[in-house]
């Protein structure tokens, strides 16, 4: 009987005392999850690069520091931009694992810089800004009188000069293909005439994807789409769209908010953005923030060539 009893007896102090474990260890568990979910809803990222994991290199694309209540987490990121190993709160004294500088070519991470509507007077500062940040761009061209110069610095400061229309008068490039092949080729030879360039990248204005042009011949996108690329051409629309068009000098953080909104969505970036005169002093503006931010993201910056995917609206 009294082994029975001080089994009995052990089973009432066992019990709880495994409850009790199981619930601490259920609290832990929350806690982690919680913290997870903050790091990941509210870090600030002091730094982005490549990190060294030997065989698991190509894997692991970057790191982020973060740091919450004193406390420094690093977070892994795999190339699909899911976080996959996070936070190790690291002891203050000891010192850092190794980072490497920044291997934007590694996570292949791009952003396209790309200006539209240009030349104007903001393009000499555009070129300034960009040659700053040592970063180089696409210039989406169409036609402006007394800017021969202009066209010829983007191509002299190491951009890319595309073209995009002669007149960007809708009503009459999209009132047949034949109308819009003269207005492309005019733009073709006189950007070739002053800069000696012959180029294939274009950007329909308005975008591929615009319906616009439907008010002018039914169902024209899509015999464009086709016959541009049949003439040999590469046509590129954006998914990062700044916004600048869509008023005279939108306040530059709201640009700024923009890109931000919608950069990190994409591995490959085309970002919009507008290089004509006096109604997009905002755009010059907000431009060294938005470079400081994509940066901060792990992009490479890089310009259009023929042999850039192109990012393509579908519909
Ligand atoms: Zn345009």
């Amino acid at each position: 009987m009294s082994g029975n009893n001080k089994y009995v007896f052990n089973s009432y102090v066992y019990i709880p005392l495994v409850l009790t474990f199981v619930f601490l260890l259920g609290c832990f568990a929350v806690a982690l999850a919680t913290m997870t979910e903050e790091t990941k809803a509210d870090y600030t990222i002091d730094k982005v690069s490549s990190f060294d994991l030997s065989s698991k290199d190509h894997e692991y694309s970057y790191v982020e520091t973060q740091e919450k209540d004193g406390i420094k987490y690093y977070v892994i990121s795999s190339q699909n931009d899911s976080v996959i190993a996070s936070y190790d709160d690291v002891d203050s004294s000891s010192s850092e694992p190794e980072v490497n500088s920044v291997k934007t070519e590694e996570n292949g991470k791009v952003a396209y810089l790309t200006f539209d509507d240009g030349p104007s007077e903001n393009t000499g500062r555009i070129l300034d800004i960009l040659d700053e940040y040592n970063v180089k761009a696409t210039f989406f061209v169409i036609y402006h009188k007394n800017m021969e110069d202009k066209y010829r610095e983007i191509v002299s400061r190491g951009h890319t000069i595309a073209l995009h229309s002669y007149s960007h008068n809708y009503k009459k490039i999209y009132a047949s293909e034949d109308a819009y092949f003269e207005d492309l080729n005019k733009i073709s030879d006189y950007v070739e005439s002053v800069t000696g360039v012959k180029s294939y990248i274009i950007r329909f204005p308005g975008g591929s994807s615009n319906t616009i042009s439907n008010k002018y011949s039914k169902g024209i996108m899509k015999k464009l789409k086709k016959s541009v690329v049949d003439k040999g051409y590469s046509y590129h629309d954006w998914n990062v769209d700044s916004t600048d068009a869509s008023g005279n000098n939108i306040d530059k953080d709201v640009l700024l908010d923009n890109v931000k909104a919608s950069l990190t969505k994409h591995r490959e970036a085309n970002i919009l953005m507008h290089d004509t005169g006096k109604t997009k002093e905002t755009t010059v503006e907000a431009l060294p923030s938005i470079i400081e931010y994509i940066q901060s993201q792990g992009y490479s910056m890089e310009r259009i060539t023929e042999d850039t995917k192109p990012i393509r609206h579908s519909w």
